[in-house]
């Protein structure tokens, strides 16, 4: 009988799993994964954006003030920082200890811009670089108005654009990161360990509570037969599978518990001479009515050896939860007499939001175009194809009376054996910090002992500091560079 059962091949389970066996070499860890393939659906490289969330570029994270002049918050930006920061902190040790070895195939340096048009704009952005760089996470964060500044940074930003007011923050310590091949490397080391398997074409059917534990019911997709499996620990990192099976498992949290997808799309370029002279990610303010969905951006990406820019994303309309497993009747099979009122409330409550996503879903390629133009002026319809990107399932709680988090949350059972995470944002680049909760919340008496506390200590330096404090961040800055090296980010430009 396992000790922890990990639902999903996603990089939620692969941090889980890791650090669970580097926490514990004792226990016996499974992951069964549906796909015949590990880190296919939202973790898949070509899925999402790979942008290491670290508010240095994300306007969503630092909302434009009520009131004109006031200070911008940089709170939000402060906190996905520090759980970056133990993202990296966690990779570096991975790397340094086998678990994902060559990190250049995986994350790259790539600057991270924040760009935007318009007088008001530009004096917002002015006063979101004064508020960043007066914490030590953003000390390093140039901002500008000229245009040959920013024609260094991105000249197809600035090429061929008529003369308007425009400015720009830029942060060397960005990345771009294949989360994907993050996971499938992370999944492969916790295979080959004692005690442990990592099982695809598995798919998860059934959850239900046994004596000490959980019992599973496993379906093995190519013969159709189905197994049960018993289990201490269930963490579901199904990504879009999760909320069905977290209901199936009749938790109290999971009562009224409704979901709604939203799919994104990509414009994708791959032409050698234009993928050559963009080198950024330039991300832009989320546009009006788009709630907390974010901004478009304009991102070079490093898959698999190759390089593409990619811009976006695009929101539109599905009824599936999972990209490449979903079904169409996934959104009408989960509305039950328990989640309608949630379901209708969320509507009722956000109805401009809902006319951004019916907006987005029935534009056509030309205004697709026309918003890769505004940040590309000189942008070749024939250099650009769109492409599927992943699926965020997001979760509607009764307890929320129709208003929309888009943050990612984990959810326990009162006795600390079933975990799930609900949300996508801010994702996968917060998934060291998510396995550490989920630690946290369900193996407390891991981290009790001296030794438990001493090795995730080695993992995660900072799991027990709050790195947002001014004193801890300064300190934390100092030996940043460490991390860097281990995984081979050169910093041009010697600071953020
Ligand atoms: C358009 C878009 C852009 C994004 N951009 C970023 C970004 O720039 N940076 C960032 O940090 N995050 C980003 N995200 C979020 C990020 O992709 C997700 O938070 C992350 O990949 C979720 O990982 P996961 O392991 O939970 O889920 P997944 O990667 O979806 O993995 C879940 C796995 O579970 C499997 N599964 C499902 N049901 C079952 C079952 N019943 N039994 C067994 N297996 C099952 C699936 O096949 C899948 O492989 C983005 C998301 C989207 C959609």
């Amino acid at each position: 009988m396992p000790d922890v059962l990990l639902v999903g091949g996603g990089i939620m389970s692969a941090h889980l799993g890791a650090m669970l066996k580097r926490l514990d070499p004792r226990l016996v860890i499974e992951v069964h994964e549906a796909a015949p393939d590990l880190a296919g659906e939202s973790s898949d490289g070509w899925n999402n954006a790979g942008t290491g969330h670290a508010g240095l570029c994300e306007l969503n994270y630092t909302p434009p003030p009520a009131v004109a002049g006031a200070p911008v918050d940089v709170a939000k930006a402060v906190e996905i920082f520090a759980r970056f920061e133990q993202s990296r902190q966690f990779w570096s040790y991975a790397v340094a200890n086998g678990l994902a070895t060559r990190p250049a195939e995986w994350i790259r340096a790539v600057p991270h811009l924040s760009f935007v048009r318009g007088e008001s704009s530009v004096a917002f952005l002015r006063a979101r670089h004064a508020a960043l760089v007066a914490h030590p996470f953003f000390r390093g964060m140039e901002f500008t108005t000229a245009r040959n500044v920013l024609h260094g940074w991105a000249p197809l930003l600035v090429e061929g654009r008529a003369i308007e007011a425009i400015a720009a923050t830029k942060a060397g310590a960005g990345t771009d990161v294949n989360f994907g091949e993050l996971a499938r490397r992370l999944l492969a080391w916790l295979g080959a360990q004692e005690g442990c398997r990592v099982f695809t074409g598995h798919r998860v059917t059934r959850l239900r509570r046994a004596e000490r534990g959980w019992e599973i019911v496993v379906r093995e997709t190519k013969s159709g037969e189905s197994r049960p499996v018993r289990a201490r620990f269930v963490f579901i990192g199904a990504g879009g599978g999760s909320i069905p099976l977290l209901r199936g498992a009749g938790l109290l949290v999971a009562h009224g518990l409704g979901a709604f997808p939203i799919a994104g799309q990509w414009l994708v370029c791959e032409n050698p001479a234009v993928v050559a002279r963009h080198f950024a990610k330039a991300y832009g303010p989320p546009p009006r009515d788009s709630g907390a969905l974010g901004g478009p951006h304009l991102d070079v990406r490093h898959l698999h050896g190759k390089r593409v820019l990619l811009f976006g994303p695009f929101a539109t309309w599905t009824t599936r939860f999972l990209h490449r497993a979903g079904r169409i009747t996934d959104l009408p099979l989960s509305i039950r007499p328990d989640n309608l009122g949630a379901l209708l409330r969320t509507g009722v409550h956000n109805q401009a939001l809902v006319r951004f996503l019916v907006r987005e879903a029935c534009q056509g390629m030309d205004a697709r175009l026309r918003a890769l133009r505004a940040f590309y002026p000189e942008a070749r319809a024939a250099d650009w194809r769109l492409v599927d990107a992943g699926i965020r399932v997001q979760a509607l709680k009764r307890a929320d009376a129709g208003r929309l988090y888009f943050g990612t949350e984990v959810v326990t059972a009162p006795d600390g054996s079933l975990a799930a995470l609900l949300g996508a944002s801010p994702g996968a680049s917060v998934s060291a910090n998510i396995a550490l909760q989920v630690i946290q919340a369900c193996f407390p008496e891991k981290l009790r002992d001296g030794e438990g506390h001493a090795r995730m200590k080695t993992m995660l330096p900072s799991f027990d500091t709050d790195l947002g404090q001014p004193s801890a961040a300064a300190a934390h800055m100092q030996r940043a560079a460490e991390v860097d090296e281990v995984l081979q980010l050169p910093r041009a430009d010697g600071g953020l």
